[in-house]
């Protein structure tokens, strides 16, 4: 048995995972990011005690816990760096974690984690290289290459939001100015056509959220672009264009053989992913896209769980450590229950 926790900057998941992948058992709780790190980290290794108490187990059984976690991961000392969406600065919650608990822990970066969760448990095949892109509030990415998570000299690598695509474009979070985040990331997105609105612009998005602008989501936004609101087609257009033209330099890059979509905007609208993938191919070179693969992301909320209680511990067998859930023993598992 395996324990792998999402920390989230409202919520942390705390599942039970089995060998197979499945998981067996989560909790949810809360998180307040003005809280300090002791007190969050305090909340979750009490999540864990109770959660193994409700499984019955003890920690002997537990063989190691995974960790996903926004930020970057120092690659030395495994220390979180930052954490953008609790405000820590290089807490060690690893060796915490093996302190308390006694069990080996790991800890990856949260969009990785999920790219990897992806990649061994939400596709039916098993393909070499694949890239995960998540268009949530921001935009999150993760690169598989050649079956192994691919992070880069500093571990900060795969950071597909902040491709720039417009050197004199919408100044982003990160500081840069054009970056794909700034122009495809939900939160940038509906901030945009918010301030419209509140400008005094009425067109048929207004209709569409009954004039309460603080319910707008890309979902609305794309409603009232189909159904022909001047800004919205404007703003929409904008987005699927720009998104499809990164996507296309994405796979002139990588040549992925999947591209996995997740996150609120992929699920949130009806027609994104259609939408993109002809930008995509029109823009992308042709060899680039031959038999490329879109899928959109399966496991939800569950990937980063899943994902962080399985990378580091094929790093580790890898590494020649001995590791019990190959992952062509998963894999086939899995496929046997298909
Ligand atoms: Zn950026």
């Amino acid at each position: 048995m395996r324990i792998g926790i999402d920390i989230g900057g409202t919520k942390i998941l705390v599942g039970v995972v089995d060998e197979t992948g499945t998981i067996i058992h989560k909790v949810k709780i809360l998180t307040d990011a003005k809280n300090s790190y002791v007190c969050v980290r305090d909340d979750i290794v009490n999540t864990v005690d109770s959660v193994l108490k409700e499984c019955e187990l003890h920690k002997k059984d537990i063989e190691r816990i995974g960790i996903a976690s926004a930020g970057q991961i120092d690659k030395k000392t495994h220390n979180i760096v930052f954490s953008p969406n609790l405000g820590w600065h290089n807490v060690p919650l690893k060796q915490d974690f093996e302190k308390i608990f006694g069990i080996e822990t790991f800890i990856e970066n949260d969009v990785n984690a999920a790219t990897y969760g992806e990649w061994k448990f939400g596709l039916n095949s098993a393909p070499d290289d694949v890239v995960g892109i998540f268009v949530g509030t921001g935009i999150g990415g993760g690169l598989i290459i050649n079956r192994k998570l691919y992070r880069g000299f500093t571990n900060v690598g795969g950071e597909l939001g902040h491709i720039t695509v417009n050197p004199y474009g919408y100044k982003c979070n990160c500081g840069n100015h054009g970056c794909l985040e700034a122009y495809c990331g939900g939160s940038y997105i509906v901030g945009r056509v918010q301030e419209k609105i509140k400008s005094g612009y009425r067109g048929r998005i207004w209709d569409i959220i009954g004039g309460n602008v603080d319910i707008l989501h890309t979902g609305h936004i794309e409603e009232a672009y189909l159904s022909g609101d001047e800004f919205c087609v404007y703003a929409w257009r904008e987005v699927i264009e720009y998104m499809g033209a990164a996507m296309a330099s994405i796979v002139n890059l990588i040549n992925p053989e999947v591209i996995i979509l997740g996150g609120g905007v992929v699920y949130g609208t009806r027609y994104f992913v259609d939408d993109i993938r002809d930008v995509m191919e029109k823009r992308a070179m042709p060899a680039s896209i031959r038999g490329l693969k879109i899928e959109k992301a399966k496991l939800s909320e569950d990937a980063a769980i899943m994902g962080a209680v399985f990378t580091e511990a094929e790093s580790a067998r890898a590494r020649g450590r001995g590791f019990r859930g190959s992952r062509g023993r998963a894999q086939g598992e899995k496929a046997g229950k298909r």
